[in-house]
């Protein structure tokens, strides 16, 4: 299952391990293994890493862009 977040600032990305500062977005993701299950450890991925795993992506609306989580 996956949750698009607010940080406060007190999370780490579980990928490229940096700090992810409030109030930039990130995603926890329940994961097994590496593989994205219903119920498991929560990981934690900063924009620029879901963008790379392919959980996120830019969408362009109104002129404006807009970052869009994959959630289910
Ligand atoms: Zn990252």
């Amino acid at each position: 299952m996956r949750r698009g977040c607010i940080s406060l600032g007190n999370v780490q990305c579980d990928e490229c391990h940096r700090a992810i500062a409030n109030p930039e977005r990130y995603l926890a993701v329940d994961e097994k293994d590496g593989v994205e299950v219903e119920e498991g450890e929560t990981s934690h991925y900063c924009v620029d890493c879901c963008l790379k795993k392919g959980y996120a992506r830019y969408i362009t609306e109104k002129g404006e862009e807009t970052l869009t989580f994959f959630t289910e």
